[in-house]
């Protein structure tokens, strides 16, 4: 089936609408402040998000400051996150990361700064931490107070979007947020793509699973390359109106 283009309408636009539709509003209530997102998506790659805000819990708790979390002896941080994926490598970059942090910004432990860059200077900074890669950089800028034009590219957002036809299967996180930040609408907001991550992912949870998607209760099942339809040059060729 061919599908019928507006080609003033992003792909992403068609996706979200038809995805509020299924969830509703997805709009931020309350935000970790950027250190402290850091630290939760830090341990939180791979692993059940309940485990995930459970360790990061037991952190809080832990550590009075995250300063705190720097000084710690050798294999406390591990013993607080051991449940969740890859505990070692994160225990290791954690308190590296949060170092790296206070000794590029004159040992105050603060991400502030960040909102003073574009973007991708932003993004570029943090990837420079240790255990700090795309998803976990879009995640501190838009979750974050910073509030930055990021979309957060977790394994539920990428299998969505893969599915759906907007990026290849094969491309990896980085290739597939450039991609899909390059579908982006001018106009949305950081709010905008803090729904739009919310809403693919309760679609990559609830429906669009790695195994058997339920297509048939899909709202997106019309318009989905997994579901049978043809996937238009003209979307992979989008772009927004400048
Ligand atoms: S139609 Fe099926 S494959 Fe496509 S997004 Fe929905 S659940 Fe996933």
């Amino acid at each position: 089936m061919q599908l019928s283009l507006d080609l003033a309408t992003s792909p992403l636009e068609t996706l979200r609408d038809g995805l509020l539709k299924t969830f509703g509003p997805q709009r931020p209530t309350k935000r970790l402040d950027p250190v402290s997102q850091l630290v939760r998506s830090m341990i939180g790659g791979r692993s059940p998000d309940a485990v995930s805000w459970a360790a990061y819990h037991r952190l809080r708790d832990r550590f009075a400051t995250w300063e705190d979390l720097v000084e710690a002896p050798d294999g406390v941080v591990l013993e607080l996150i051991k449940d969740v994926t890859y505990p070692e490598d994160k225990a290791r970059h954690l308190p590296h990361a949060l170092r790296l942090i206070q000794v590029r910004s004159g040992w105050k432990l603060s991400l502030d700064h960040l909102s003073e860059l574009e973007l991708d200077s932003a993004r570029w900074w943090l990837q420079g931490l240790p255990g700090v890669g795309v998803k976990v950089a879009a995640s501190v800028l838009n979750f974050s107070p910073l509030n930055m034009r990021a979309l957060v590219i977790d394994t539920h957002v990428h299998r969505v979007a893969s599915r759906y036809g907007l990026i290849p299967a094969s491309y990896d996180t980085a290739h597939a947020y450039r991609a899909l930040m390059d579908l982006v609408p001018d106009r949305w907001t950081p709010e905008d793509l803090y729904e739009l991550h919310w809403l693919m992912k309760g679609l990559g949870q609830l429906l669009c699973a790695q195994h058997a998607p339920r297509c048939g209760a899909c709202a997106l099942n019309g318009g989905c390359a997994r579901a049978g339809v043809a996937r238009s040059a003209d979307i992979l060729a989008w772009k927004p109106r400048r």
